[in-house]
């Protein structure tokens, strides 16, 4: 048993006892985890209010041998997600952000630089950035970053590039696009405008991450959102809880 530390997000609290929580964390080092934090809710407990959800903490935990729960020892608040109190969509934005996490990775595997990607969504969230396009950005960089990216340049099927013209075939079991000639036969097929792939293909891109996500044409954001809530509810094997509201989102 060993203390280790690492920035965090806090992705989800269950209450465990009258005073204590089960924290799930979204670790920089070492992916997300499962701690009990003992005393969490005393009124003037030992992690005071920094184990909030979407909060950037600074924790120290001791790390269990397997199947049981890491003991978290602390937790210092580096950002608390203020987004919340003030527009209901972005905090609604975050439970997504937190929910992609949490069903998109396993405890104990390591992704620094989803890590990172999570962070600056939700401080994009909790400043002014467009909340559509920067969760579209989030998914897609989550997807890319996880190997789950859906193939947008070439078919699925045989490898050759499909041009971005007319109603493209995307599959969605198959994972991408599909010409014409491999289409026929395959199931869970949805067509795509060619703005939506192209779209799609730009929110792919490495970019600098410095770069803000610009506000895409309505009619473009909405097929991706359908298209990228279709995938990803294929993916996990069931909708993310978050999808209905997302649906809403203008
Ligand atoms: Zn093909």
């Amino acid at each position: 048993m060993s203390a280790e530390k690492s920035l965090a997000i806090v992705v989800r609290t269950i209450e465990f006892s009258e005073t204590s929580v089960v924290a799930t964390l979204f670790t920089e080092k070492f992916g997300k985890i499962s701690a009990l934090a003992k005393g969490a809710r005393r009124p003037k407990g030992p992690f005071e209010s920094a184990l909030d959800l979407l909060a950037v903490v600074r924790i120290v935990f001791l790390h269990k041998s397997s199947g049981a729960l890491d003991l978290l020892t602390e937790a210092k608040l580096e950002r608390r997600f203020r987004a919340a109190a003030r527009d209901l969509s972005r905090l609604y934005a975050g439970y997504y952000v937190a929910e992609l996490l949490t069903e998109l990775t396993d405890e104990g595997d390591p992704h620094a630089d989803l890590f990172s990607a999570a962070d600056r969504t939700l401080a994009r969230l909790d400043a002014d950035a467009p909340v559509a396009p920067t969760l579209l950005d989030f998914e897609l960089t989550a997807l890319r970053l996880l190997g789950h990216l859906p193939s947008l340049h070439d078919c699925v099927g045989c490898g050759n590039p499909v041009e971005a013209a007319g109603r493209i075939a995307f599959g969605l079991i198959v994972g991408g696009v599909l010409c014409p000639s491999c289409r026929p036969g395959q199931r869970q097929v949805v067509s795509i405008s060619a703005p939506a792939l192209v779209a799609m293909r730009k929110l792919t891109k490495e970019t600098d991450e410095n770069t803000e996500p610009t506000e895409l044409e309505p009619k473009v954001r909405g097929e991706l959102r359908g298209i990228l809530s279709s995938y990803l509810a294929h993916l996990l094997g069931h909708k993310p809880r978050m999808h209905d509201y997302l649906r809403t989102l203008r």
